[in-house]
Order: C-alpha cells, then sequence, then structure tokens
C-alpha cells in the first residue's frame, strides 16, 4: 500500500468508491477520489483495499481476480450487474443480483439444455450450474444434495428456487429414451411430478405469499423442497416441508402491505356464483382486509376501467390486475395437482369463513357480569361465518364470549364472561388458527400430487427469510432469527471448515488460521441463550406460557435474570445502539448476532408462542360440521398439552422443525446460493453498493473471502491442467504422468513457488495467480 497506489476507500452510500492514495499515517490512510469534486477520505488500514490494476475487469469467479477482498468483490458485481450477468462465483458459491426486470435469455429453454451435465465453471455462472451440478453430485456420489438459498425480502430466493426445480423438472423430469423409462416404469411417476413441481407454486403463493414494502410477492414462510430420484437418475416424487407462516397477517396489516393473495383473488376474481356463496364482496367490507391497501375490488367488465384509472404506485396497478388474472391461473393449478372442483370450493369456503370471523365486533354486555356481546351491527357476520365453518351460531357466540373453567374440586365446568377485549382476542386467535392450519392442508395437498413410494436420493432446495433487523422486532424476527444462525453456523462450518479440511486432506497443512471467533460464539449464542434446555429463551417462554398468570414482562425478567452476564445478551439502552429505543428490563432484550444486534420488544412473545385455541373454541371448531374444518383441526389435537389453556409451543415446535432440517442438511452435500437485493425501490439497473455491501456482510461472503485471501482459492486437478496445456506442449513432457507434468510445466515457466502448492490431487494457487499463469501459457 504505497502513496500513488489505487485502492478502494470506504463510501457510506457507494460501499466504496476508487481513488488513489496520498497519504499513509499511523493507523490511518488518506485517499483521493477518481471522482471528481470529492473529498478526500481518511481511514483506518483495515478498510482500505487493493483495487484491480483495470477496474473494468470482471470475472466469472471472483476467485481469479488478482486481489481478492470485499471491494473488488462489490466491484466485480456492480460491473456484471450493469451488464445483466447477474450471477457470480465465489468459488463454489453463487451470488445472484436481482435484476428487477425479466431476462429472457437468462432462462430460456435453449439455456436449460445448454448447462445439462456441463461442469461447474464450464459455462456462465447461473443456478441452472449449480442445479446441475447437485444432481450430478447426488448421482456420482451417491449422496443427497441441498441448495440452501438465501438473502433478505425481495432478494430473489424465491425466483432462482423455482428456477432450479423448472431446470431439474426439465432436464431430468422425463427423459428422451422412452422406451427406457417405460420398462424402468416410472414414466408415469415422472410425469405427474413433473407436473406437480410446476404446477403447485401458484397454489402455495396465493395462500402464503402477500404484497409487503419490500417484496410485492413476498414469501411469509419458509420452505424446503425435496425433489427425490431413483438410481435410474430420474424424479420419482418430492416432498414440501414449510416452516413458520406469519400469522399476524391474517389479521392486521401495516397500511401499505396487504393480507395473504388468497383473499383478494376470491373477492376480486372468484366469478360471481362463487362469490355470492360465500358472500364475498369488495375487499373494504372486511375488516382483516381494509386496513391494508385496498383499492382493488375489479369485477369482469371493470378490469380494463381500472388500468386506465390507477396511477402505478408501489407497483400496485400490476397487483390489482394480478389479483384478477390469478385467479384463473390459481384454478388451474389446483385442478392440475388433481384438487376436485368440490374439494377447492370447501378450501375456498374455509377461507371466505376467516374473513368473516374478522366482521364479528364486540360491545359491553347488558347484565354486571363486566363480560361483553357480540355487537348487533355483527349478527349476520356470525351467522354467516357459522354457516361457512360448519358451526352452531350461538355456540359459536358463546365460545367467543365466555370460557369454560373447571372450578377447584369440583366435575362440572362453569362459564366464565370474557371482556371486549377478551374477545377480541379470541376471535383473533381463531382466526389465525382455522387459515395456518388450512395452510398446512394446502402444503398436505401439494405433498399427495407427488407421491413416491421408494427414492434414492433427493436435492432439497431450502427457501427461507434472511436475517431480520427492523424498527420493532418482535417473535417473528426472533424465530427467523434463530434459524438464521443457525443456518450460518452451518455455512461457516461447511465453508470455511471444509476449506481448512480440504488443505489438510491435500497435504498443505493450515494455512491460516479461520477464524473462529464467531462459528464459537455462534454456538454459545445458540447453546446457552436459545436452544439449552430449562434455562434457553425458548424454555423460558414455554415456562411461561405453562403459568396461570403469564406475562410477557415476567417472562423477559427472568430471561435478564439468568443471563445477566451473558455477553451476547443485553437490556437494550440508548447507549447500546443509536437506533434503538431503550426499553426496560422487562420490556426487551438485545441480542447480538452473527449481523449484528438486534433488540427484540418481548410485547405478545406469550400469546405468539401458542399455536392453541381456548378449549371452548378448541372443541367448537373440532367437531364442526364442515368436514374440512374438523379434519384440520382434528389432525392438530394429539400435540396439545393440557395446563390452564391449551398449549402448543410455537417455538419448540420451529426448534424441533429446525433440528431435522439440520439433520438432513448434515446428511446432504450442499450449495450455496446467496441472493442481493440491489435497491430498496425495487428497481432495475439501480445498484446501492452500500446496502449490497452489508448484505455481503451479513450472508458471511466477507469472511468466506477473509479465508480465502489468506489462502489458495484457485484450485485445479493435475489431470485438469494436463488436458489443458498438452496440446501446446512438447511430446517429451506430454509423456509425464499429470503430476510430474506440472511440476515441470511450473518449472519451466519460472513460477514463483510462493504462489502455488502442490497437494496430493490438485495444484493450488495463491488469489489471481491461476489466472495470471493462464494468461502467461495462452500468450506463449
Ligand atoms: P421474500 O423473502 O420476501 O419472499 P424473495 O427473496 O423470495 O423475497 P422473490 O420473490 O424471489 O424474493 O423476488 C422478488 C421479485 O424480484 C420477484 O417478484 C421478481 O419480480 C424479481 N426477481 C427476482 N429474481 C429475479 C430474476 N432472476 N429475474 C427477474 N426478476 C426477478
Ligand atoms: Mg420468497
Amino acid at each position: 500500500m504505497d502513496s500513488g497506489r489505487i485502492v478502494w476507500a470506504p463510501h457510506v452510500e457507494h460501499g466504496f468508491i476508487l481513488g488513489t492514495i496520498t497519504d499513509i499515517g499511523s493507523t490511518t490512510i488518506t485517499v483521493q477520489p477518481t471522482a471528481a469534486n470529492t473529498k478526500a477520505i481518511t481511514a483506518s488500514y483495515n478498510q482500505v483495499f487493493p483495487a484491480e490494476l483495470d477496474n473494468k475487469k470482471e470475472a466469472d469467479d471472483n476467485c481469479s481476480l488478482m486481489y481478492l477482498n470485499e471491494a473488488t468483490l462489490l466491484h466485480n458485481l456492480r460491473i456484471r450487474y450493469s451488464k445483466d450477468k447477474i450471477y457470480t462465483y465465489v468459488a463454489n458459491i453463487l451470488i445472484a443480483v436481482n435484476p428487477y426486470h425479466d431476462v429472457p435469455a437468462l432462462y430460456n429453454q435453449q439455456q436449460v439444455a445448454k448447462y445439462k451435465g456441463k461442469s461447474l465453471g464450464l459455462l456462465p455462472p447461473h443456478c441452472y450450474a449449480i442445479a446441475d451440478k447437485t444432481y450430478r453430485d447426488m448421482k456420482v456420489l451417491g449422496l443427497s444434495q441441498s441448495i440452501i438459498v438465501s438473502g433478505e425480502s425481495g432478494a430473489g430466493k424465491t425466483e432462482n428456487t423455482k428456477f432450479v426445480l423448472r431446470y431439474l423438472a426439465d432436464n431430468y423430469g422425463s427423459g428422451d429414451d422412452i422406451d427406457k423409462r417405460i420398462v424402468q416404469g416410472v414414466i408415469y411417476k415422472a410425469c405427474l411430478t413433473h407436473i406437480g413441481l410446476h404446477t403447485a407454486n401458484p397454489l402455495l403463493e396465493a395462500f402464503g405469499n402477500a404484497k409487503t414494502m419490500r417484496n410485492n410477492n413476498s414469501s411469509r414462510f419458509g420452505k424446503f423442497v425435496e425433489i427425490h430420484f431413483m438410481k435410474v437418475g430420474r424424479v420419482v416424487g418430492g416432498f414440501v416441508s414449510h416452516y413458520l407462516l406469519e400469522k399476524s397477517r391474517i389479521v392486521m396489516q401495516n397500511s401499505r402491505e396487504r393480507n395473504y393473495h388468497i383473499f383478494y383473488r376470491l373477492c376480486c376474481g372468484a366469478p360471481l356464483d362463487i362469490r355470492s356463496k360465500l358472500q364475498l364482496s369488495s375487499p373494504d367490507n372486511f375488516r382483516y382486509l381494509r386496513h391494508g391497501c385496498t383499492q382493488y375490488f375489479i369485477g369482469d367488465k371493470e378490469a380494463a376501467k381500472v388500468k386506465d384509472v390507477l396511477s402505478d404506485e408501489g407497483g400496485l396497478k400490476d397487483i390489482l390486475l394480478n389479483d384478477y388474472a390469478d385467479y384463473t391461473k390459481l384454478v388451474g393449478s389446483m385442478k392440475q395437482i388433481g384438487v376436485s372442483h368440490d374439494d377447492m370450493l370447501d378450501i375456498f369456503q374455509v377461507v371466505a369463513g376467516v374473513l368473516h370471523i374478522g366482521n364479528i365486533t364486540f360491545e359491553e354486555g347488558g347484565d354486571s357480569s363486566g363480560g361483553c356481546i357480540v355487537s348487533e351491527t355483527s349478527a349476520k357476520s356470525i351467522q354467516i361465518t357459522s354457516q361457512l365453518l360448519g358451526l352452531d351460531a350461538s355456540a359459536l357466540t358463546e365460545a367467543l364470549t365466555t370460557r369454560s373453567m373447571r372450578s377447584a374440586g369440583e366435575s362440572n365446568t362453569i362459564k366464565v364472561p370474557l371482556k371486549q377485549e377478551q374477545s377480541s382476542s379470541a376471535r383473533e386467535a381463531l382466526a389465525k388458527s382455522i387459515y395456518s392450519r388450512l395452510f398446512d392442508h394446502v402444503v398436505s395437498r401439494i405433498n399427495q400430487c407427488i407421491p413416491f413410494q421408494a427414492s434414492d436420493g433427493f436435492i432439497g432446495i431450502l427457501d427461507i427469510a434472511g436475517f431480520e433487523y427492523f424498527e420493532v422486532n418482535s417473535f417473528e424476527q426472533f424465530c427467523i432469527n434463530y434459524c438464521n444462525e443457525k443456518l450460518q453456523q452451518f455455512f461457516t462450518k461447511r465453508v470455511l471448515r471444509e476449506e481448512q479440511d480440504l488443505y489438510a486432506k491435500e497435504g498443505l497443512g493450515l494455512i491460516k488460521p479461520v477464524k473462529h471467533i464467531w462459528t464459537l460464539s455462534q454456538k454459545t449464542l445458540l447453546s446457552d441463550l436459545i436452544e439449552s434446555p430449562r434455562t434457553g429463551i425458548l424454555d423460558i417462554l414455554d415456562e411461561e406460557n405453562k403459568l396461570p398468570t403469564s406475562s410477557d414482562h415476567h417472562f423477559t425478567s427472568v430471561i435478564h435474570l439468568k443471563h445477566k452476564n451473558h455477553f451476547r445478551i443485553a437490556i437494550p439502552r440508548k447507549a447500546q445502539l443509536a437506533t434503538h429505543r431503550s426499553l426496560r428490563d422487562d420490556e426487551g432484550f438485545l441480542i447480538r448476532h452473527f449481523a449484528g444486534a438486534v433488540c427484540y420488544q418481548t410485547v405478545q412473545f406469550v400469546e405468539k408462542n401458542n399455536d392453541a385455541l381456548h378449549n371452548s373454541l378448541e372443541i367448537l371448531v373440532a367437531n364442526s360440521k364442515n368436514k374440512l374444518v374438523s379434519q384440520i383441526f382434528k389432525s392438530s389435537q394429539t400435540h396439545s398439552t393440557k395446563g390452564k389453556l391449551n398449549f402448543i409451543s410455537v417455538g419448540n415446535k420451529f426448534k424441533t422443525q429446525l433440528g431435522q432440517l439440520m439433520e438432513k442438511l448434515n446428511n446432504t452435500g450442499s450449495s450455496f446460493i446467496r441472493c442481493i437485493k440491489p435497491n430498496l425501490s425495487m428497481q432495475g439497473a439501480l445498484f446501492e453498493g452500500g446496502q449490497i455491501l452489508s448484505q455481503l456482510q451479513c450472508s458471511g461472503m466477507v469472511s468466506v473471502l477473509d479465508l480465502m485471501q489468506g489462502g489458495f482459492p484457485s484450485r485445479a486437478p493435475f489431470n485438469e491442467v494436463y488436458s489443458m496445456y498438452k496440446a501446446i506442449m512438447p511430446p517429451k513432457l506430454k509423456r509425464l504422468d499429470s503430476r510430474l507434468f506440472c511440476q515441470a510445466l511450473f518449472k519451466a515457466i519460472g513460477l514463483d513457488n510462493e504462489d502455488f502448492k502442490f497437494g496430493l490431487t490438485k495444484v493450488f494457487f495463491r488469489p489471481g495467480k491461476f489466472a495470471e499463469f493462464d494468461q502467461l501459457m495462452r500468450s506463449d
């Protein structure tokens, strides 16, 4: 780092900007940016990075750059993004930057065919290349594979997941040798799965996706989609596991967001006979929809009119028109995966029931019991809800306005009247519970259409929300960040440790101490703070749920008491984080996650941790005359623990699911797709460097570079080097075995011994040195 050298200096907006070193102090470097009229930047040594000599140079694999650091990675992504090259490798990890516009040339059928059977790196970076690698690894190694797709909301996880699924289904879902397939007896299943994988998505997204401020089609649940194969290499079936549907959205959305797509599709897109049967009308008439954005009732004839009238604020127009068109798509999707017309209507009827539940309101009762009654204005809603959900209207009224209690020592139960707000929260609990169980049912219907009896291996694709950090963070963020800690730990373990293992296996010894600090402290965060029996946050919360008088305050105080001196948890004070308001000891806690400190407000933690309804409601719905309603409740009853309330722990259920997922991931080979959101305004061709850099840091990509920079990131098997260069070598050299061939070759052209190392099967290069060597060879 000498004076006059071209470097990258830190910049809040762009991440880094290019400049020339003008002064070198004892702890800082001063850089004069190349851009005109820009003030000099003084930064500490570890924030200034060497730039490539040619600043227009870009590389498919970031590891073939001369200088491997976060600034050159960001710049490489920037140049490529401007050319619609949205995919870039860092070794075997794929980075995908959301283009926010269609790039048909990337995903057409020729591309799908082109990547089939090709090794990673032979063709430009692509999620197809990752898909093909996992397929080939599965076959060659006989080991199931996972693709972990991560990134923040709107980064492109679901789109990439769909591209990967389609790639696998198109290339390996049905073969071209029809006789062979018939002999193997897999043709029917393969085709069925082929259809299932393609067509189930609109259904899944209708029930689990919603417009949010960050993404017009945001998945509000996580999923792990497995495609199963037989040894012959053909798809035999699939299985979708889902995680953590966001339930609060069913009853409330912020004013610029919406509820789940399905509600609008029914209100706006369904034909008149269905709408009138389900008593549906404009979304404005439903309390669960009108708090979000609601200008969308589109009758058949109105669609064209709306197109002209609406201003396209935040992509709203597109969405409104889609609501209309997407109903048809949804119905087509359900039909294709084998949901009969009657079953479809049954499902829609429950969805409509949920909407009508929301319109039931309460007012203070006339007697002295302190209880409440159903408002006169919503008497009709009680009738409609009961009819749609197969309940008795007076039983529903009673279950919403009273609670059954068994008094001590007595066998009969008494009815305790509920206050207005208690009844309101019972109503919301009922709506959330019905909808989330209906979602479970929808996923299991999808699974029914991609069945398989036996399989030899699978490729699993994980599409789950990335690390979340909002102004107010609640139980949902706590769960998703807990999950991300686990995934990050897995990523670190797989990528960083496997890197070291590889060096060790190849006899290169320990190259440079890997930064174990985060891995270690992540372990303590998970094992001490979150997951540990009795003292972990999840168990403390469960204990609170079981208390006769539970409260969020008490829960929070216990957390602080039990983890007083743990370095990863604190009481949120102003001094600790400028962006958060201070909270009292019993109002929240702050956790120092791998990706930054997050302050959780614990209001509603206890309530949100309980998946069960209170007894009277549970009994009511489980005995519903509507077959679907009673079915979705009967299947969940076995999990409940009896206490003051029925209690089904959301946190611990997620912990168990996550444990199973991690076990699957641990037992499979893995590939990673890191999705990046280029800007906050969801528009194409806008590369906001600063926030992209922070995503690269949060996703662990920067730590990967650190490790690689100190080691030998480029590597090639001897026989690969041999076949690459044998054509231009003299015959004498060609007769050598491939290892000797490489040794002789490197010696002959005078490569510096520091720049490469010989392993047992491969040659390893220092950053950028393989590219230099290759250039040298080709220019000679
Ligand atoms: P969330 O966590 O909110 O579900 P996500 O990471 O799944 O977000 P996507 O829904 O996949 O994000 O992407 C958001 C939007 O970005 C898509 O609806 C699409 O418009 C656009 N998009 C993402 N990837 C691509 C791509 N490869 N090509 C074209 N458009 C894309
Ligand atoms: Mg998504």
